[in-house]
């Protein structure tokens, strides 16, 4: 059994940290410039590195060399402050969604008195620190107010308007945000060099779309990919696309291509063939219909980019892009933007809609009219709003 991937990569050091320079930037200046405050701040979505930052924080005060912008590594608290090490008496990390009360405010104000053990701070990181009562708070003012020198707070949270205006108003916050995934996808593809595992086509860009900008979330969902894959003939683990898709609960490509070139030629079979696979397949419609919006808004990148659509389109294959360059042709530019808005007006519908696989073929044969209407092979004369919802349901039965 291995260590999960997010734990043995888990950032040491500011300049480890990836997609949060507005935070790491400044507060290493201000290290490097001995400009350190008493309190901080850290709030963001969860699993984007609060907790990690805190705890990076506390080793650049607490390093020997230091305070630093970038730790020893090799200091007794650097050690103890690092990946493997156990943690240092003088940080002291509190999950404040257990630890509320004004007890626990007052047991924190009783520890703040005493000098560090050892190292240059006592440092009292607040994890989940939204969840501090009231009257924990009030408890807390006065030391966050006016700590001895040797104390410095780290509050970290997911929800900062919760945290009491006194003692906010008393912090620096920086505000992390979630990865952008063109810095999650080059982060995952180093990190898969790195551990010498080979990656289907297209698999990364699913993983960093699934892991949602969470580097937690990415690399837990690569872990165990990696654990369900087999190794290849040259026993190198290689992760397969068919598996990762199925895993991710994303619609296959190739189920994709066929809906799409099946729209593009106006081919009400292929069309309603391929929903009824995505029903039979157990996936969720909801989740094809997403899916396939997804795909439109790259073939509108397509279109209108040509050439240069490989670098807003990272990491999807040069096959996969040869085959959206035919398909954006074949739609045109008008018919694609008019056939996204269809499908996002069916995602919003399909909002605990009672039959979402009715509201999936709707769409399909809104899509087939309306495209119809537009090149004016429709039956319907007058394409007006009545006669479109009365014409859809029709088409509808008749796959
Ligand atoms: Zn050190």
């Amino acid at each position: 059994m291995t260590t999960a991937l997010y734990r043995r990569y888990r950032p040491q050091a500011f300049g480890e940290m990836i997609g949060q320079s507005q935070v790491t930037e400044p507060l290493m200046t201000a290290l490097r410039s001995d400009r350190v405050g008493h309190a901080y701040l850290f709030s963001g979505p969860r699993g984007c590195g609060k907790t990690t930052s805190a705890r990076i924080l506390a080793r650049c005060l607490n390093c020997a060399q230091g305070p630093t912008d970038t730790p020893c590594g090799e200091c007794d608290s650097c050690v103890e402050l690092g990946r493997g090490g156990g943690g240092s008496l003088d940080v002291v990390e509190i999950d404040a969604a257990s630890h509320n009360g004004v007890d626990d405010a007052r047991d924190l104000r009783e520890r703040a008195i005493f000098a560090p053990a050892r190292d240059r701070f006592k440092i009292f990181i607040l994890d989940e620190a939204h969840m501090v009562t009231q009257q924990g708070f009030n408890a807390l003012l006065k030391l966050v107010e006016e700590p001895p020198a040797h104390v410095k707070f780290i509050f970290a949270t997911t929800e900062p308007e919760k945290v009491l205006g006194t003692i906010r108003s008393r912090t620096h916050h920086y505000p992390f945000r979630l990865v952008p995934p063109a810095a999650m996808l080059e982060y995952v593809q180093e990190l898969c060099e790195t551990e010498g595992v080979a990656v289907e086509a297209g698999v990364l860009p699913l993983v960093v779309r699934a892991g949602g900008g969470s580097p937690r979330d990415t690399l837990s969902l690569l872990d165990q990919l990696i654990a369900g894959s087999d190794r290849d003939a040259d026993d190198r683990v290689l992760v397969n696309y068919e598996r990762a898709v199925a895993l991710l609960g994303y619609t296959h490509s190739e189920l994709l291509d066929e809906v799409v070139d099946a729209f593009a030629a106006l081919d009400g079979g292929g069309a309603f063939a391929a929903v009824d696979r995505v029903v039979q397949t157990g996936q969720d419609p909801r989740r094809f219909v997403d899916d396939l919006l997804e795909r439109l808004r790259d073939l509108i990148v397509v279109a209108a980019t040509g050439a240069g659509a490989s670098a807003v389109l990272r990491g999807v294959p040069d096959d996969e892009l040869e085959r959206m360059a035919r398909q954006a042709t074949a739609f045109g530019v008008a018919r694609l933007s008019r056939t996204a808005d269809l499908v996002v007006a069916a995602l919003d519908e399909m909002t605990g809609a009672t039959s979402p696989r009715l509201q999936l073929e709707l769409l399909v044969a809104r899509v087939l009219t309306h495209a119809g209407v537009s090149q004016g092979v429709s039956p319907a004369a007058a394409p007006t709003h009545a006669a479109e919802h009365a014409a859809a349901p029709a088409a509808a039965r008749t796959p």
